[in-house]
């Protein structure tokens, strides 16, 4: 791409409105704008960045081996008066009618419509277990949206669901989930840390949050100090066999939020103890027969007889995790991408426009790296080099390849990387190779 064409509308000045640096980050950096309060566009740039995060959550969810599906933002208001959520939801609900007066909502998370799906579809115990899920936006109604896309009152979601026959079953799916995160969060840079939740009214110990360290975190956090250098799981991870060591070995260590916390074993960990704040990024949640109870999703079993459907429910902020990877990663000059989630992976930076061998130096890398697979942002601009560093700086690519006329004379050109800030003459060979890596 090159930024000359670029939608990317970057600003010098901090806006007002922005509390916290994610926010004001987005801002500056040309990849949000505010369209009412907690709504927000997605402009080119933070496009490229939600996609990627998208990806990740989608990809790691296939691998649990969990279904992709897609089901709509509105809904009807008679599904939730089956489970009882229509009156109990309260003002978050944005409630909408349609052209007959009937009554419709824009769906705040869907476990009802699955459980209709499912109660539709799968008769026997030999349709168990089945993992569904979806990417698709919501609509929250919250009392007070902040912090960008934080608390976002429009937020794109990944939930998905899981139907087994028994406890066990659903253990073995709410593990699958846990891992999944674990891997999820890691390959975004991020340490998400897995926290005891409220449990709701079945109780049991199977629900817990996953939340990235951060000061700007809305939720304060108590954990043992131990779960920060854990490593979460890796590639080889087998879904088929047991996860449950896993699982051990990450729920054994303290960790909760503030609703869930306990002084007394928190005294008890001394040194040990972390106490800080934490944002959510995730929730996972096993509910046993909540909804397929009252809506009636049972199967027959082994026996013949009716069993109801043992539920879980697992959700990722998707929208909110490109603000938590900013609030993890960045610097007085602007963001850090982690490669695996940045719009672009170099910005190629032409020192003088107007230079004829400037010009052609960089056509040359533009055209290379993009036929290597390799996304380029192309600063093709006519402006002083001082505002090109600062705008690259502020979008923040891993890899920033600058040409100069100084450098060209001598074959050289300059790589440095945003992360660390060390920079690196060398022969416009050894850049391309090292930019492809
Ligand atoms: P919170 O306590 O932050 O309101 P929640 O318990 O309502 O979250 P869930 O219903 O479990 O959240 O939703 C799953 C995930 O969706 C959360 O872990 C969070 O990452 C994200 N999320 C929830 N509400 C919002 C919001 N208003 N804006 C952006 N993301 C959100
Ligand atoms: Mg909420």
């Amino acid at each position: 791409m090159r930024l000359s064409a670029y939608f990317v509308p970057t600003m010098k000045e901090t806006p007002a409105e922005a509390q916290i640096v994610s926010h004001r980050l987005m801002l500056r950096a040309g990849m949000i704008r505010q369209m009412s309060a907690g709504i927000y566009a997605w402009l080119p740039l933070g496009h490229r960045v939600l996609r990627k995060v998208e990806s990740i959550v989608r990809e790691e969810q296939d691998r649990a081996g969990c279904q992709e599906m897609l089901m709509p933002t509105v809904q009807s208001a008679d599904l939730w008066r089956e489970s009882g959520r229509y009156d109990a939801y309260g003002p978050e609900m944005l409630r909408i009618s349609d052209r007959h007066e009937r009554e419709m909502l824009y769906g705040p998370t869907n476990e009802e419509m699955i459980t209709s799906i499912f109660r539709e579809e799968c008769r026997s115990y030999r349709d168990l277990p089945k993992l569904l899920y979806h990417i698709q936006w919501k609509f929250r109604d919250e009392v007070r949206p902040r912090f960008g896309l934080m608390r976002g009152r429009e937020f794109l979601m990944k939930d998905a669901y899981s139907f087994d026959m028994n406890f066990e079953g659903a253990r073995k799916s709410y593990n699958r989930f846990f891992v999944a995160y674990l891997k999820t969060f890691a390959r975004m840079g991020l340490k998400a840390i897995p926290m005891k939740a409220a449990s709701g009214p079945i109780g049991g110990d199977m629900s817990h949050e996953f939340l990235v360290l951060a000061d700007t975190g809305e939720s304060a956090v108590f954990c043992h100090r131990g779960l920060l250098a854990l490593e979460p799981p890796g590639d080889d991870v087998d879904y088929g066999g047991d996860l449950q060591p896993i699982v051990d070995t990450w729920t054994s260590l303290y960790a909760a939020t503030d609703e869930e916390h306990d002084p007394a074993q928190e005294a008890a960990l001394g040194g040990d103890l972390v106490k800080a704040r934490g944002i959510e990024v995730g929730h996972i949640f096993y509910f046993g027969t909540k909804y397929s109870k009252p809506m009636r999703a049972v199967v027959a079993g082994p026996d013949g007889q009716d069993i109801p459907v043992e539920m879980g429910s697992y959700g990722i902020g998707v929208s909110r995790l490109v603000a938590a990877i900013i609030e993890a990663s960045h610097d007085d000059a602007g963001i850090i991408w982690p490669e695996s989630v940045a719009p672009f992976r170099v910005g190629l930076v032409n020192l003088k426009a107007d230079d004829a061998g400037c010009a052609q130096a960089c056509e040359t890398f533009y055209a290379n790296l993009g036929r290597a697979g390799v996304d380029v942002l192309y600063d093709d601009r006519d402006a002083r080099a001082g505002i090109k560093f600062a705008d690259m700086d502020l979008m923040g690519l891993p890899w920033q390849l600058v040409v100069g006329p100084r450098g060209l004379k001598n074959g050289l050109v300059e790589i440095k990387n945003r992360a660390t800030g060390e920079r690196q003459e060398v022969t416009m060979e050894s850049a391309m190779s090292h930019l492809m890596g």
